[in-house]
């Protein structure tokens, strides 16, 4: 399973979501140690934090080896993105298009934050190698989860903090059907399965209704592309 065995450490941005919990799998598969990263910005779906518990868990009993690699698992509070954002993410207010193009689910700046804040703590902590689940196939129409943003930003942290920094983004070119069967790849039905019970992706942060991708609203834009993207990998498999 190991394509790229390393002795490196990777701090994995790790939301609770379906992209990061298989990124998170992606990375222990390549390095030797895997240290989380998770973010409290006042996110309505702030049960997605509560559901890292689970999937570190279940993801530990897959696979002895990826257990025995996870690392510390950091949660940093930044209030000041909701303080400064009107978004139907932080705020109470439907989910609509904007005059801009942009879902108002866009929250201004997330990523580059999210990346800065991650790139200062694997600073801190001597780790070169950040993952991330920015994509570019799917993604709603979010600059920040472009790949040409995502590079000129590796280049700002590296020049900014005058050590090398690797972002790594292995979702960048993969729908959510791909996503899917990467997740397969990396550790079967087991692991495609856990993600589909203890992953969150709805945006309101309803965890009620059961569906055959998993829990949510079923009607905002994250749980309709994550049930496309289900229906699609279903079809295939
Ligand atoms: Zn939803």
């Amino acid at each position: 399973m190991t394509e790229h065995a390393s002795d490196k450490t990777a701090l994995v941005l790790f939301s609770g979501g379906q992209d990061s919990a298989t990124c998170l799998a992606w990375a222990l598969s390549r390095f030797s140690r895997v240290e989380t990263i998770g973010f409290d910005y006042g996110q309505r779906h702030l049960i997605e934090l509560e559901c890292r518990a689970r999937l570190l868990d279940g993801i530990g009993a897959i696979n002895a080896d990826w257990a025995a690699k996870l690392g510390d698992g950091h949660t940093l509070t930044i209030p000041t993105l909701a303080e400064i954002s009107d978004t139907a993410l932080t705020r109470d207010v439907a989910i609509a298009m904007g005059a801009d193009g942009l879902p108002n689910t866009f929250v201004p700046g997330r990523n580059l934050i999210f990346l800065t804040f991650a790139a200062a703590l694997a600073y801190r902590r001597g780790i070169a190698d950040i993952v991330g689940g920015m994509c570019e196939t799917d993604y709603s129409g979010y600059p920040d989860c472009r790949n040409d943003t995502i590079q000129a930003l590796q280049t700002a942290l590296t020049l900014g903090m005058a050590r090398d920094i690797t972002l790594h983004t292995p979702l960048m070119w993969r729908d959510k059907a791909a996503t899917w069967k990467l997740a397969k790849d990396l550790g079967g039905d087991a692991l495609v399965d856990l993600i589909r019970e203890d992953s969150h992706t709805c945006y309101l942060g309803e965890r009620g209704a059961r569906h055959d991708w998993g829990y949510g609203c079923g009607e905002c834009p994250a749980c309709r592309l994550r049930a496309r993207g289900w229906s699609e990998y279903a079809a295939g498999v």
